[in-house]
């Protein structure tokens, strides 16, 4: 059963959403496309347990398998230098809360998202399937050598922090495509880089620092 909202719920929400966006604004995410995508997500559906109701806040919060769910305004940041058009199939390495890739599939056509725990993954596909997200695929896998079987993509998304960006991913970008990927070592402030393929090869962008969880070769522990 579910309990009617009363006008003071409602209040809260629509203030919480108006804060919510003021905040995405003012740390830099101005694109529109992204703002309207971020705005038809639901954060809080994507954390369970005791850091639900700071779901709204601007920070990073812990999810299973000691991961995170990212802060709202580097998932805006990193959405709007990935510049995804609607005709778009997008990889995102690092599926963690399903959060990033919902925000996607609004933006895209097709969204193919993976993490090398099926702890994750699991809620993570039923979720998509209750909430009506039909344009996304959930896999459970190592993504630092990305999924050469649907490439090439023509956006990736890496929301974990490599070494260097991960050979296999360049690869499966196509030409004119573009992949955002944190890049450093785990436990410093890293650099989010945007590389674009280019008919010559490869140009690289140092967008801003960021701090994420490493990207790690192999399966997670069930
Ligand atoms: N995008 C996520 C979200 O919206 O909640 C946040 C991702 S979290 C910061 C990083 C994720 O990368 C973790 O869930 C972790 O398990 C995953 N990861 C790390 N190394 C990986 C790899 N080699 N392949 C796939 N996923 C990996």
């Amino acid at each position: 059963m579910t309990t009617p909202m009363t006008d003071d719920q409602d209040t809260t929400d629509a203030e919480r959403k108006m804060q919510f966006m003021y905040t995405l604004r003012s740390k830099g995410v101005r694109d529109v496309r992204t703002l309207t995508a971020m705005e038809k997500v639901d954060r809080g559906q994507f954390i369970t347990g005791h850091f639900a109701d700071r779901a709204y806040e601007d920070m990073p919060l812990p999810i299973a398998c000691g991961q995170t769910i990212s802060q709202p305004s580097v998932v805006g940041l990193m959405t709007q230098a990935l510049n995804v058009s609607p005709r778009d199939k997008v990889l995102e390495v690092g599926t963690g809360s399903g959060y990033q890739a919902a925000v996607l599939s609004h933006l895209a056509r097709r969204v193919y998202t993976i993490d090398r725990h099926a702890r994750l993954t699991r809620p993570v596909r039923k979720l998509f399937e209750t909430y009506d997200y039909t344009n996304i695929t959930v896999l459970t896998g190592d993504g630092s050598f990305g999924l050469p079987e649907q490439a090439p993509f023509d956006r990736i998304l890496v929301t974990a922090a490599a070494e260097d960006p991960p050979g296999p991913l360049l690869a499966q970008l196509r030409e004119g495509g573009i992949m955002v990927v944190p890049v450093g070592q785990s436990d410093a402030v890293q650099s989010l880089i945007k590389v674009t393929r280019t008919p010559e090869g490869f140009d690289y962008e140092e967008l801003l620092p960021v701090r994420f969880v490493p990207l790690i070769e192999g399966m997670g522990q069930e």
